[in-house]
């Protein structure tokens, strides 16, 4: 039997995979979802939710992936779990290659995110998650109201994620592992200058304690150039070292940027220069990064293909 031609394969179950297989879904385009070793994306590693519009109660970040999910299904949305390792683009249909199976698509989306970089330090995996070590201080800061925090990096993302702890935490400490920021000047000077900010200069974090009781009860740090080791009393660590777009098998054929996120083509934020490809999501920025702006991309992609496809035979 001849491999069938899908409409449009969707990569990616994260927010901007799942809005856009909803879509193309409500479209009839009968789309396809690739989804790899994380469904469901980083917001099935966050407790709760509060600022995803809708939930005024917020919501639990497994549940609301779950209800995208359900709402996709519900539409006809077909899932496969695969991990795709090669693409040719330069075909019609365009062909995705996942192990042992090609996939024949016209359309193809690629929402794969990103991860957080992490430090790898002992203690930082066990209490990550819901237990005190977190990467989002949008997502998760106001659980750490009246408390001390350990914000790790020296970027602009650092310094913003420091600058809104301050509005809950009680004091924040920023590590950074030299003597100067990152981050751009103006940043830069607000963070250093905050009354509740500490700046931990010189310093790489060396573990995270509190695994033993199942949340964090402190960082260990060390001076790197007195070799000397201090203990921040923190209860919530927030690691911002920076993203690593999952490009992966894509790029290329597809352009990225410095940053190795996929750059879309002049005046779109989610069209590429191969007609019919898309991208959305944090795989495709790195300045907003939130649930409901990758939904938001997730949706301008399937929109973008539904056109695409109307005008060259769906
Ligand atoms: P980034 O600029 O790459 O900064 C990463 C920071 O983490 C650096 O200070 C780096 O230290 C440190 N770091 C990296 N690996 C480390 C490790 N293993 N241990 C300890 N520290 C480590 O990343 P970002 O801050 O996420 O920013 C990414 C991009 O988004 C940038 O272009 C940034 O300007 C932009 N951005 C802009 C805004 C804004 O304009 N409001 C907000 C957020 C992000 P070194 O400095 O020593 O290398």
């Amino acid at each position: 039997m001849s491999n069938p031609v899908e409409n449009v394969v969707i990569v990616g179950t994260g927010c901007a995979g799942l809005t856009a297989a909803i879509y193309a879904a409500r479209a009839n385009l009968n789309p396809l979802v690739i989804e790899g070793t994380l469904p469901g994306g980083q917001l099935t590693t966050t407790s709760e939710v509060e600022n995803f519009p809708g939930f005024p109660a917020g919501v639990d970040g497994y549940q609301l992936m779950d209800n995208l999910r359900q709402q996709a299904t519900k539409f006809g949305t077909r899932f496969e779990q695969a991990v795709v390792e090669a693409v040719n683009f330069e075909t019609m249909p365009r062909r995705i290659v996942c192990g042992d199976r090609t996939i024949l698509a016209k359309a193809v989306i690629i929402a794969t995110g990103a991860s957080p970089r992490m430090t790898g330090i002992p203690g930082e995996k066990e209490l990550y998650g819901g237990k005190g070590v977190t990467t989002c201080a949008t997502c998760d800061g106001a659980f750490y109201r009246k408390m001390e925090v350990a914000v790790i990096g020296g970027g602009d993302s650092a310094a913003e994620e420091a600058l809104f702890l301050t509005r809950f935490a009680s004091k924040v400490y920023l590590v950074h592992r030299r003597d100067e920021l990152r981050a751009s000047k103006i940043m830069a000077d607000r963070a250093t200058s905050h009354e509740k900010i500490e700046m931990v200069w010189d310093s790489v974090p060396v573990e995270v304690q509190g695994v033993a009781e199942g949340a964090v009860s402190g960082l260990k740090v060390k001076n790197v150039k007195s070799g000397e080791e201090r203990m921040l009393p923190v209860k919530g660590i927030f690691v911002a070292i920076g993203h690593v777009p999952n490009t992966g098998p894509f790029a290329p054929p597809l352009e990225v940027d410095e940053g190795g996120y996929f750059k879309p083509a002049a005046g779109s934020q989610v069209k590429t220069n191969f007609p019919g490809i898309y991208v959305a999501g944090d795989c495709a920025d790195h300045v907003y990064r939130q649930a409901i702006t990758a939904a938001g991309m997730g949706c301008q992609a399937a929109i973008e293909a539904e056109r695409w496809l109307a005008e060259h035979g769906g």
